[in-house]
């Protein structure tokens, strides 16, 4: 049997690079992880270290991580439907090229991104600017991947249906370097029955075809199917259910494909203080494929103690 793939959204820091990035993901015992090469919000980026580069990889290689699964995430600030602002537009283009040098340096090959929000420019007008976008993103025919994330339709987000994404598939030159990343949260709320996967796969296979899954973000959502919210939830404790994203996590389909966790923090108090990543406990409930409802509580007592 394949081995299961799976990781978390971690931290990337100037002063440890790529090294605390995959020190963290084997804390939390994974054999992948995405994280963002800056903040998420915003759009700051400093400059590759080359030397802790090399040293990540040897320890990924000492820990059976294929840098193929290893994803980064662009910034979510980063808009190419609205072309509204000129300068702000260009600079979205400029900096997802700029993130696609940073991927090629670090030695990944897939980057996530969010395919943005029309803000008013309506579906069409913001699909053809996301296009024109990604073709001048992606102007060189080889290169790192973009993995195009299914989003809640929160707002005027777009890609939050399988026909969006396929437009953008179908009207980029080079998509030979477009793939797309299912979100189980934001596919939920954007309206798919997520608890019936295979049915939601053939959908998807007939629209664009399985073999353009780059990446999937397991996450449980705390809304109703179709609520357009976007709001994570902890494995187990949302509306999709324990059960139901087992079914996803070991869908015969989906083997090869890397999953990545975006769950929330959990805090100790259960109010607003520190907040600690559930990673580790999560993983070790999917492996152990039984839900366990003591998990919040668990991921507390581990915190405290250390
Ligand atoms: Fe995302
Ligand atoms: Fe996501
Ligand atoms: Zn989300």
């Amino acid at each position: 049997m394949e081995k299961l793939i799976i990781g978390s959204h971690v931290s990337f820091n100037k002063e440890d690079g790529l090294f605390g990035t995959v020190k963290e993901a084997l804390s939390y015992g994974e054999n992948t992880f995405m994280f963002y090469t800056g903040a998420p919000q915003n759009t700051i980026r400093g400059k590759i270290d080359e030397a802790k580069t090399n040293k990540a990889k040897e320890l990924m290689k000492e820990n059976n991580i294929d840098i193929n699964d290893v994803i980064i995430h662009a910034p979510y600030i980063v808009n190419l439907a609205n072309n509204n602002d000129e300068d702000k537009y260009a600079f979205a283009i400029n900096f997802l090229k700029q993130e696609l040098k940073r991927a090629e340096s670090l030695g990944i090959k897939k980057v996530v991104l969010h395919p943005g929000s029309h803000v008013g420019l309506g579906i069409e007008t913001g699909l053809h600017n996301i296009i024109t976008g990604l073709n001048a993103v992606l102007e060189e025919e080889e290169g790192p991947i973009i993995c195009l994330e299914t989003m809640a339709g929160k707002g005027t987000e777009l890609g939050k249906n399988f026909e969006e994404i396929k437009t953008i598939l179908d009207n980029v030159k080079n998509n030979n370097r477009l793939l797309v990343c299912l979100d189980t949260c934001h596919l939920n709320d954007a309206g798919y029955d997520v608890k019936n996967f295979d049915n939601l796969l053939e959908k998807f296979d007939k629209i664009i075809g399985l073999d353009k899954i780059g990446c999937i973000h397991i996450n449980d959502s705390k809304n109703e199917k179709g609520a357009h919210k976007d709001r994570h939830e902890n494995i187990g404790f949302g509306t999709i259910g324990f059960e139901n994203i087992i079914k996803i996590i070991y869908n015969e389909k989906l083997k090869g494909v890397p999953k990545i966790l975006e769950t929330p923090y959990v805090s100790i108090s259960g109010g607003k203080d520190r907040t600690y990543a559930p990673y580790k406990q999560e993983i070790e409930m999917i492996k152990e494929n039984k839900f366990n409802p003591n998990l919040l509580d668990d991921i507390r007592n581990y915190y405290k103690k250390s």
